[in-house]
């Protein structure tokens, strides 16, 4: 019997677990197929995005509807149209075997009727944007009169859209006896309202744990000038190269500002707000999951729902109101199991803010310094090294070589070296050289530990370099371990960890760094050295990662960039309204700063 079998679950389920490959259940599938199967019961369950939920409820709804009947049986409420396709899409999955299932995505910013002659056909399932829904119902389009499960996905994120009266509205629409499944990431006072008002004694299933972010993600603070937000930014993508980002601002026009200028100084970025069409924010959607955006500039309405799962770093360019937000923000990295980074760029009067988001996610924020320009100069520096030793060389070159090799004479390698260097390194230089230091002195002594400002900084901590990165299967949380283990130090004795692609820095206590050296002096993992040097730069801002040199804050290929920034700029413009825009004013105001 295969562990999918011992949930209870029929044979036409298990040949979609089959087809889909998955090859054991999930911790919230583990814990909630049961229940849901056993029994008529309402459940509220704890669990983030990509822990497996939508197949928790899906498997159970599918399994108990009736395929043969065209009455509306099981109505699913999600907060976006992204994530109603995504569950439609993936419910059409599951029940491929089950001939009569018919599941429904109802949306705005698509034709009504439409949706309504789908439905008319006779849907089982519905799967529903709340203010469609609502919509739905007050023109008779859709009778959820009968139905017997209603699953609330994402509820916190409903609530925190606004949607709470609306959902209210719909459950009135729905039979008392009916059983209402409810899932949720984090349980604000909102959600245990909805528990409350409209569940009869839910069973409660908690996957990870309560009301915090997600482990998996390292969060980071920056104080900077006010005016300073921008070219901060700027820098913290530099020492970033290979970022994959959710840019947060907090209105719309900030959000298509920042856009607009990260384009224009050649970076592969985009705006996602709600002044954009449905079909603007589908291209930007879109080119953000090819990774041709790496840097999606977005407000916290238009960002629900993105369910791209290998998001590096989440940077907040400004603090939300809501501090339920900012759990929100962070969670769309450290995904699936990956480790991920929520950088957050204030100023020192916000500085409060950070210890209430740390009261509520129990979880400590690391302060950090912006990185200066010598730091950045280092961190390409050493990139451009690795990218010309990991470079590929094409045969064609072979041709030109006797004429190339006419044209270099007499250098030496040494020479040459430095000179290959130069062609790239001499951009950044020139643009940073002479820029000032971002940071603001941080007044509170919260961050003391970890603001060493040079490798043998003045308040003792030392900065260092191993020739270790993401390429050998390190990120930061695993890099520290490692060293930990390998130095036998303390928890807390490796700090500020930035993992680049074949590379990192840490930092550690001065008294730390003789037991350091010896330890990685002739030091080898699997047969190949692995070498720590105190680094010849100060600081200890940045973060992970290698970017492509079509842009970085010095002197860009502007021509080639430009034809870039105009196409991008032209996705990332402003349109009609979303399906969204306008209508939710209505948000809730507890937890705010
Ligand atoms: P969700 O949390 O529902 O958004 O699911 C995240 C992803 O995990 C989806 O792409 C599912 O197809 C996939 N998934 C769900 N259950 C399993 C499982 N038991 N084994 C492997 N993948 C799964």
């Amino acid at each position: 019997m295969t562990k999918f079998e011992a949930l209870g679950l029929k044979q036409s389920l298990l040949n979609a677990i089959s087809d889909l490959g998955f090859e054991s259940p999930s911790e919230v599938q583990e814990k909630a197929i049961p229940i849901l199967l056993e029994s008529e019961t309402d459940l509220v369950a704890l669990a983030q995005t990509g822990t497996g939920k939508t197949a928790a409820f899906g498997f159970p709804l599918i399994q108990k509807i009736d395929g043969n009947s065209r009455t509306t049986q099981g109505l699913i409420l999600s907060p976006t149209r992204e994530l109603c396709l995504q569950i439609t899409n993936e419910l059409n999955l599951y029940s491929k075997y089950d001939k009569g299932v018919n599941v429904v995505a109802i949306y705005g910013g698509a034709s009504i009727t439409d949706q309504a002659r789908q439905v008319k056909r006779g849907a089982q399932i519905v799967v529903a944007t709340p203010g469609r829904m609502k919509d739905m119902i007050g023109r008779g389009l859709v009778d959820i009169s009968k139905i017997d499960y209603c699953v609330l996905d994402e509820a916190d994120e409903m609530l925190n859209m606004g949607f709470f009266e609306d959902i209210k509205d719909i459950l009135s629409n729905t039979p008392q006896d009916k059983s209402t499944w409810l899932f949720s990431a984090t349980m604000p006072r909102e959600v245990s309202v909805i528990a409350k008002k409209f569940m009869h004694s839910p069973q409660e299933i908690t996957v990870g744990s309560k009301n915090s972010g997600a482990s998996t993600v390292q969060h980071e603070y920056y104080v900077v000038g006010g005016r300073d937000r921008y070219p901060a930014l700027k820098r913290l993508a530099d020492t970033n190269p290979d970022i994959f980002s959710v840019i947060f601002c907090r209105t719309k026009r900030d959000t298509q500002k920042v856009a607009e200028k990260l384009i224009e100084d050649g970076y592969n970025a985009g705006a996602l707000h709600g002044d954009l069409s449905q079909n603007q924010r589908d291209l930007v959607m879109n080119s953000f999951r090819k990774k041709q955006i790496q840097m999606l500039v977005a407000t916290d309405v238009a960002a629900r729902g993105i369910d791209v799962d290998d998001i590096t770093h989440v940077i907040n360019y400004q603090l939300p109101d809501e501090i339920e937000t900012y759990t929100h923000r962070s969670g769309r990295t450290g995904r699936a199991g990956k480790s991920g980074i929520s950088m957050v760029i204030v100023t020192r009067s916000e500085l409060r803010k950070i210890k209430a988001i740390e009261n509520k996610i129990q979880q400590d924020f690391i302060s950090k310094k912006i990185p200066t320009g010598m730091e950045i100069c280092e961190i390409q520096l050493y990139h451009l090294a690795n990218k010309i030793k990991n470079t590929e060389i094409n045969k064609e070159v072979d041709n030109y070589l006797p004429a190339i090799n006419d044209v270099l004479q007499g250098i030496d390698r040494d020479e040459l070296i430095k000179k290959i260097v130069s062609v790239e390194f001499t951009r950044f230089y020139n643009y940073y050289n002479k820029t000032k230091d971002l940071n603001t002195v941080d007044s509170s002594d919260r961050g003391k530990r970890g603001d060493g400002n040079g490798s043998f900084g003045n308040d003792g901590n030392v900065r260092y370099f191993i020739n270790v990165g993401e390429k050998d299967g390190y990120d930061w949380m695993s890099l520290k371990d490692f060293l930990r283990d390998t130095v036998n130090l303390g928890k807390d004795d490796i700090f500020k960890v930035d993992v680049k692609d074949s590379f990192s820095f840490f930092n550690t206590d001065a008294s730390a760094t003789e037991a350091i050296l010896s330890t990685f002096t002739e030091f080898k993992v699997d047969g190949r050295f692995v070498n720590v040097e105190v680094s010849k730069n100060p600081g200890g801002g940045g973060g992970r990662g290698r970017r492509d040199r079509s842009r970085s804050g010095g002197g860009r290929d502007r021509d080639r960039d430009r034809g870039r920034g105009k196409r991008r700029e032209r996705s990332a413009s402003k349109g009609g309204s979303s399906s969204y825009s306008g209508k939710r004013r209505s948000k809730r105001k507890s937890d705010s700063f």
